[in-house]
């Protein structure tokens, strides 16, 4: 499968992309391939990492979603809640939209200590006519960002698409700048124009930033307490307030941290509460592109539009997604919060780079340094919510991804470990991390923090 920008930042609902996403697109992708009309109940077993955080993570409702036919880039937060109000009061599903039948809560079956072979975070989808005769079942796995694969399938979700300048590693992506004498987001834009023209994927791409802009503007407006019974406050309205008094123009060197912080929260808040966001590459690593895109569109040197920015700075970003969706993971739930937070910060890192003038080189460093500094990095999710620790996380990420972007264009490119090198670090680390840290809230702060 070919891995674009459009496919590594994509509009989606909060609060998680492998256990929200994900789900409702598997099961949208599950009804869409039936005779709705011939089906009289449906059942949906989770498996692992869905089963365990589902609950925290809205799987329930995206499955059901998804059974009606919903996609997570298309239904609005406010279609979510009258559709979960719908549901509730009525017992009856809309099978892809149109043929009514009895379902309620006992018809998922949880199972949290099974993990099905291909990924853990597995689902069983099985359809019935009136007679109870089986007429379809399948496995879907989502394996992080929203991506998903039928079990049996190669790829469910992308086209296999012949590029100009394939790559799997930063190595072949370094060697195809060096030939072409192109830079990092060239190189990209010249594969997404295997599938699209210029002047739509450039356009795409400024979809993408209104959507994340989008979000901040949301997650400022809204007050109070985040959803899930964990009583944490939302802070990004009172500090866009405060910034807004003390900088109005928003462009004060000074605060360029407090902007930055108050962007990744915004987003994230948003995320958390079931908001409209795109994920980057994940949902819960979802603030840290938007947060640098803006130091990179505030605080970087002026002069240039904000196309001229963030054109090049998503390709590159997603040109160094494509190694980590290659090689490794973006799953928190496969290999813990360095494969969603962690790669997040080195994409953006990266595009900082480049936006900021690195040569290939220097933009393949920034990467590999802001991986590098969060090798380890578990997923432990209190109360199985994407709060804590993941909001703050994205601030404190983003910043990783600046600093990684500024160590490297003050050198020359050249540096000890490759990008290659740690991103097959990050999976091998991954692999060897417990389960118990890998967005199953058995372990780490999810079990140290009484919830209250
Ligand atoms: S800890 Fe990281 S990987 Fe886990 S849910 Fe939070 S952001 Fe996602």
């Amino acid at each position: 499968m070919t891995i674009g920008v459009f496919d590594l930042f994509r509009v989606g609902l909060g609060p998680s992309s492998s256990h929200t996403v994900g789900p409702m697109r598997a099961a949208s992708d599950f009804v869409s391939r039936l005779d709705a009309s011939a089906i009289a109940r449906v059942g949906v077993d989770l498996y692992g990492s869905l089963a365990a955080t589902g609950r925290g993570h809205g799987t329930f409702l995206a499955v059901l979603l998804g059974l009606e036919g919903c996609r997570p880039d298309r239904i609005l937060p406010d279609e979510v809640e009258a559709r979960a109000a719908a549901l509730h009061r009525s017992g009856r599903l809309r099978l892809g939209g149109a043929t009514e039948v009895v379902f309620g809560e006992d018809d998922i079956v949880l199972h949290p200590l099974t993990l099905l072979p291909g990924h853990s975070n597995g689902m069983r989808f099985r359809a019935e006519d009136a007679s109870g005769a089986l007429l379809d079942e399948a496995i879907y796995y989502s394996v992080g960002g929203g991506f998903i694969l039928r079990d049996g399938e190669a790829a469910t979700d992308a086209e296999d698409v012949a590029v100009p300048f394939p790559f799997e590693t930063a190595a072949e992506l370094l060697a195809h700048c060096a030939r072409e004498q192109l830079g990092i987001a060239d190189v990209m834009l010249h594969n997404e124009v295997a599938s699209r023209d210029e002047a739509t994927v450039r356009a795409g791409i400024l979809d993408i930033v209104d959507v994340m802009e989008a979000s901040v503007r949301s997650g400022a407006a809204r007050e109070g307490m985040l959803p899930g019974g964990l009583n944490v406050p939302r802070r990004a309205p009172q500090w866009h307030a405060r910034l807004v008094a003390q900088d109005p123009a928003g462009t004060d060197p000074s605060l360029w941290q407090e902007w930055v912080n108050f962007v990744a929260l915004a987003v994230n808040e948003e995320n958390a509460s079931g908001g409209r966001i795109v994920t980057a590459p994940t949902n819960g690593a979802a603030g840290i592109v938007p947060a640098v895109l803006h130091y990179a569109t505030h605080f970087a040197p002026a002069g240039r539009s904000r196309a001229e920015i963030a054109v090049p700075y998503f390709l590159t970003a997603a040109a160094i997604g494509v190694l980590y969706k290659a090689r490794a993971s973006i799953s928190g739930a496969e290999v813990g919060c360095q494969g969603e937070v962690g790669s997040a910060s080195s994409m953006a890192a990266a595009g900082l780079a480049e936006v900021l003038g690195g040569t290939p080189r220097q933009v393949e460093n920034a990467a590999e340094i802001a991986m590098e500094h969060n090798l380890g990095l578990t997923c432990d999710p209190i109360g199985g919510l994407v709060q804590i620790p993941c909001i703050e996380r994205n601030a404190i990420a983003a910043a990783k991804a600046i600093n990684a972007a500024k160590m490297a264009l003050w050198g020359d490119g050249s540096h000890k470990v490759s990008l290659d090198e740690v991103i097959l670090t990050m999976w091998e680390t991954g692999r060897d991390m417990s389960s118990k840290y890998k967005e199953t809230s058995l372990g780490g702060l999810a079990v140290s923090v009484v919830e209250c």
